[in-house]
């Protein structure tokens, strides 16, 4: 009786997982020891801060005073005097009046696209981008249109003529190719069209711009009134969460109504705590930003040297192409094997359907690192081995 009735309500997942084993694209999680001895090129880990002493000692610091958890949603009990430390020592770095922190970056950006848009409103958005920017277009309950990617003329004939309020989203540095977004030209076509700019600056900041302030001060946008940033705490400041930065006013709008700020647990004290270590000590090193892009230039030179097909990359991000998600999976397995952690990217993730590693530069590797991955992951590559 159970068998036959309510216990097949699931039934569907079997032909659903059989489909990914077909099409190769089963994924499965793998964690790694604490003291993984392999060459990481796969983590976020920008600016090596997420280990750095001054860093954990703060987060741990932090958890000791204010709890292992916020208690609380922001508006109730789950801000700390570090998480309004945080906010305004971002504000300044960066060059935005304001920033509101959230727990992560993916609420940060569903709260930036819902809250500054909505019924009536038009959001123009990138191809390329990022999987939390299109959920916050299909929440915001407004018109969305797509348009071709890096293309500033595709988002002004899609802004042209539209009656209500409009804005126009996109990644600064995309994730998959790691390729930079026009955005002085993408603002001029919002201020032409009377829309705001909202920029997801997770793979710029910390790593583009004067010592790190990110791809939205490096195109002399911070703290305009018509644009606005997001990042996340996660990849340059090793630590975990997110905010939006922009004028005083997009914040309060924000901070009253946006629903993943509003209804979501605080960030917690550790990780806000971390995270403002980690912006501190950018500021007294901001060297470390342009070593990353170095890394990345270096990377690229030598494997496309190798002979693999890989863009340029524009900030950290290094991707290389794969024949098929199938392959791409073996490459970056046997270039595990070797002691080098790549990512792998494959469908959906990828929105052209092609395959490909995906290599991130970081501010700690040696010459010695970049010699070994030029050493392993060419000659693992699908073909050659
Ligand atoms: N935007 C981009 C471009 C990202 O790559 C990511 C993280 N993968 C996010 C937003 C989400 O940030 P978080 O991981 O802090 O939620």
């Amino acid at each position: 009786m159970r068998d036959e009735t309510y216990g097949r309500v699931f039934d569907w997942l079997d032909s659903a997982r059989d489909a990914r084993l077909r099409a190769g694209l089963v994924r499965e999680v793998r964690p790694r020891p604490a003291d993984a001895a392999s060459l990481d090129l796969a983590g976020n880990d920008y600016l090596g801060l997420t280990r750095h002493p001054e860093v954990t000692a703060a987060a741990a610091d932090a958890a000791r005073r204010w709890g292992a958890g916020a208690t609380g949603s922001r508006l109730v009990t789950g801000s700390t005097a570090l998480h309004a430390e945080l906010e305004a020592e971002l504000a300044a770095f960066t060059g935005f009046e304001a920033a509101l922190v959230f727990a992560s970056g993916y609420a940060a950006n569903l709260a930036a696209l819902t809250a500054l848009s909505g019924r009536g409103s038009l959001i123009v958005s990138d191809a390329a981008n990022h999987a939390s920017l299109i959920d916050g277009c299909r929440l915001a309950r407004a018109e969305v249109s797509v348009v071709p990617h890096a293309d500033p003329e595709a988002f002004r004939k899609a802004l042209d003529g539209h009656p209500g309020r409009a804005l126009a989203v996109t990644d600064s540095v995309f994730s998959v190719d790691g390729d930079a977004a026009p955005l002085a030209a993408l603002a001029t076509v919002c201020r032409d069209a009377g829309a705001a700019l909202v920029v997801d600056d997770a793979h710029g900041f910390g790593v583009l711009g004067d010592g790190g302030r990110g791809a939205v001060a490096a195109a002399g946008l911070a703290g305009a009134p018509d644009v606005v940033a997001t990042v996340t705490l996660s990849k340059s400041l090793g630590s975990q969460g997110g905010a939006v930065l922009g004028p005083a006013r997009v914040v309060e709008h924000l901070l009253n109504a946006a629903r993943t700020f509003i209804f979501d647990t605080g960030l917690a004290p550790a990780a806000a705590g971390g995270a403002l270590a980690a912006l501190r000590l950018l500021r007294r090193e901001p060297a470390r930003a342009p070593r990353v892009r170095d890394v990345a230039t270096e990377l690229h030179r030598r494997l496309t040297a190798a002979g693999l097909a890989a863009a340029r990359p524009d900030a950290a991000v290094v991707s290389v192409l794969a024949p098929s998600p199938d392959a791409a999976l073996r490459w970056a397995a046997r270039c595990g094997d070797a002691g080098v952690a790549v990512g792998c990217f494959r469908p959906p993730s990828v929105p052209d359907g092609v395959s490909r590693l995906r290599l991130t530069a970081r501010a700690a590797l040696t010459d010695t690192d970049i010699d070994r991955a030029v050493e392993v992951i060419p000659a693992r590559a699908p073909g050659r081995h």
